[in-house]
């Protein structure tokens, strides 16, 4: 038996905010019982001989949360504080995320708990052989298939896609998304999560009025969701006044040049002193005036202590969990249209579905195929929960949780109970 977890959980955060659909969906206590339990939860030890001759231990996860609708979908993180609470809690997100992007996957998620900044090359890849050798048997194109995450990349995935490959036989694209494309990988796919955050917060500034080409963006987080939200919001003729790593920001009231940022941080591997603005915190920056908000980092970033300083019209969750129920109510009350992350940041998990699907295929198609397709489906998806809102006269986190649970839900009961 799961024990239910205790307040400050991560996964209890999903839970809370699943509660509020499933009670406004009237839903069968049933069900309700099934899609708040983790199918499988796996845990493993990975020993790694160091590059100075010893050898460690590293403890990994893969939990899938949830298969119904498909093969379990989900990235891997390597972070010093990856939990098994954090990993399920990603891995229930991952599941209504599907399930909002209306594409046939179940939810699934790992971690393995490491700095990936204090390791070589070599042990890195050396732990990553080894995490998949001992979650082989539970992962493939048709079980669960892995994608990249917080600090892990491509070339992890050319890894991933390797040891499988090598344990089975024969070359098999399709057990992971986000390699590199010249190994079947998809065009597009590395930009997909922040294109898909560009999307999301054009479609909600239309619906609010709000043209784009005027309006201020700050962005924390300059990772791969945040330096290509920044990127395409900055063509697309937003000003981006802040943006921000693990280290604090930069900001400047008439614009940052995010194309020189960019240069920037490929060469520097830092946003740090970068020439174009002055220095912030990330707490300045999450409290700027600006009009959007994207918050790309990590979880619960922005919370009841800080929920009230916040003075964006619209905040676009690139990151996964970074608000927490509290913080989210009060921002709500405030009138900010907050677009969640089950939403905002699916154009990741999209494109890793057309990967998988070109996999399959053995047919790849042009970036600008990759994006027309993304760009409809973001733009269902972000329809299809607006108006949920609409007709159950809640926010649009609750109607995303209502339009994933009433899909999962309903596949559900079609399915049965086996045995
Ligand atoms: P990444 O490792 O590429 O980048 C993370 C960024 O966050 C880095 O710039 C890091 O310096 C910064 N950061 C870390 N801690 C911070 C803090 N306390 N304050 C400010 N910045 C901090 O990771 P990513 O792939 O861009 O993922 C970011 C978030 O987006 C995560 O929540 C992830 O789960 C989510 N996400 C990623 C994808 C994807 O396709 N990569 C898809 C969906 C959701």
């Amino acid at each position: 038996m799961w024990d239910m977890p205790d307040s400050g959980s991560i996964f209890g955060a999903m839970l809370q905010e699943f509660d509020e659909a499933a009670r406004i969906l009237n839903l069968e206590p049933g069900i309700w019982r099934i899609l708040t339990h983790p199918k499988r939860q796996i845990t493993v030890s990975c020993p790694v001989q160091m590059d100075n001759g010893e050898i460690e231990v590293f403890t990994g996860y893969r939990v899938q949360y949830n298969i119904t609708l498909g093969p379990a979908k989900g990235g891997i993180r390597y972070h010093p504080d990856v939990t098994l609470d954090e990993v399920t809690a990603l891995a229930a997100w991952m599941t209504w995320k599907c399930a909002v992007a209306h594409i046939p996957f179940g939810g699934g998620k790992g971690g393995v708990v490491c700095d990936p900044t204090r390791m070589s090359r070599r042990e890195l890849e050396a732990l990553t052989r080894r995490y998949v050798a001992e979650i082989i048997d539970a992962i493939g194109p048709e079980k669960d298939v892995p994608a990249p995450d917080v600090n892990t990349n491509d070339q992890i995935m050319a890894w991933v896609m390797d040891t499988y490959s090598m344990h089975v036989g024969h070359t098999s694209t399709a057990v992971v998304t986000g390699k590199p494309v010249e190994l079947g990988g998809s065009l597009g796919r590395r930009e997909a999560t922040g294109r898909g955050v560009m999307i999301v917060t054009r479609e909600a500034a239309k619906h609010l009025g709000l043209d784009l080409k005027s309006a201020t963006i700050a962005v924390q987080g300059f990772g791969n969701v945040g330096s290509v939200s920044a990127d395409l919001l900055a063509r697309a003729g937003a000003r981006i006044v802040a943006v921000s790593s693990s280290k604090g920001g930069v900001y400047n009231a008439k614009g940052l040049d995010i194309a020189e940022m960019l240069d920037y941080a490929r060469e520097h591997k830092t946003i740090d002193h970068f020439p174009g603005g002055e220095s912030i915190d990330n707490e300045q920056l999450l409290a700027l005036d600006a009009d959007v908000l994207i918050p790309a980092a990590l979880e619960n970033q922005i919370t009841a202590d800080n929920a009230g300083t916040i003075r964006a019209k619209i905040v676009t969750e690139g990151a996964n969990g970074p608000t927490t129920p509290d913080a989210h109510k009060m921002l709500h009350g405030r009138g900010i249209f907050v677009i969640p992350d089950i939403l905002a940041n699916s154009g990741g998990v999209t494109v890793s579905y057309f990967e998988w699907v070109q996999d399959r295929y053995g047919y790849f198609w042009e970036e600008e195929e990759v994006n027309a397709r993304l760009e409809k489906k973001m733009r269902e998806a972000f329809d299809d929960v607006l108006q949920t809102s609409l007709k159950y006269k809640v926010d649009l986190r609750t109607a995303a949780y209502i339009v994933a649970i009433s899909r999962v839900g309903t596949v559900t009961k079609m399915r049965g109970m086996y045995a």
